[in-house]
């Protein structure tokens, strides 16, 4: 068994990434539970140095818990920084989704922001962005896998599944937003499956060298 810690707090991202991640015999997917969050300040400019700061937080972590990192015995340890961008705002919020409506915003206050932001908007095209950062633990290296889901922001909320912007993100293949497709067909084209799958491919192969991949869906 390859061990891999999924160094996030956010239970849905986990949820997700533990039920992708499942489709890859022999990956073994560890999570900290409450007691073992770190503060990490998100400050970097890209989802590459913000999702390298949560990696590294508990890379630290770990090293200044010897006896747990030896318990747990990762192979890798890894984070993800993901967001929207919307085309007629120029690309944001990107880095910024989780506190478009503000610090400690929640999801109903970042829909509601963005509509309004979208009022008078025609173009509706809009991308999520996953970007995950591994480290790898005996290599001591840093690798980076992307997914992008395209879509387009509707103009009234629909659906109750998902999080975040999934009841205001339309998938034109579907006909619907993602919060109203069930979580198995979500982890099949979102933009967070593309990047693990990518990086589970890519442990799975485990050859001598890795290579960050962009892989965009159209
Ligand atoms: P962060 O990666 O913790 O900075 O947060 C990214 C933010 O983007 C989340 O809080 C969500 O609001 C939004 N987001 C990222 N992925 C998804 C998704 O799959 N569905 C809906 N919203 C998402």
């Amino acid at each position: 068994m390859v061990d891999i810690l999924i160094a996030t707090g956010n239970s849905h991202k986990f949820r997700e990434i533990k039920s992708i991640m499942g489709d890859f015999a022999g990956l073994n997917i560890v999570c900290l539970d409450k007691s073992f969050q770190i503060e990490i300040v998100e400050d970097g400019e890209t989802y590459e140095e913000n999702a390298k700061i949560k990696t590294e937080g508990y890379v630290k972590f770990l090293d200044e818990n010897p006896g747990l990192k030896s318990e747990l015995n990762l192979s890798y340890i890894v984070s993800e920084d993901s967001g929207l961008e919307v085309d007629c705002l120029n690309g944001t919020p990107g880095i910024f989704t989780a506190r478009y409506a503000g610090e400690n915003a929640s999801d109903t206050d970042n829909i509601n922001a963005l509509l309004n932001a979208m009022k008078s908007k025609k173009n509706r095209h809009a991308k999520f962005v996953c970007l995950t950062c591994m480290y790898d633990v005996k290599k001591h290296s840093f690798h980076y896998f992307r997914g992008e889901l395209n879509g387009l922001i509707s103009k009234e909320v629909s659906g109750a599944k998902g999080f975040g912007y999934d009841p205001i993100f339309f998938v034109p293949e579907f006909n619907k937003t993602v919060a109203q497709i069930d979580a198995s067909e979500k982890n099949k084209i979102s933009h967070r499956s593309i990047a693990f799958r990518m990086l589970a491919e890519t442990i799975k192969e485990s050859g001598p060298t890795y290579e960050s991949k962009t892989y965009k869906r159209i």
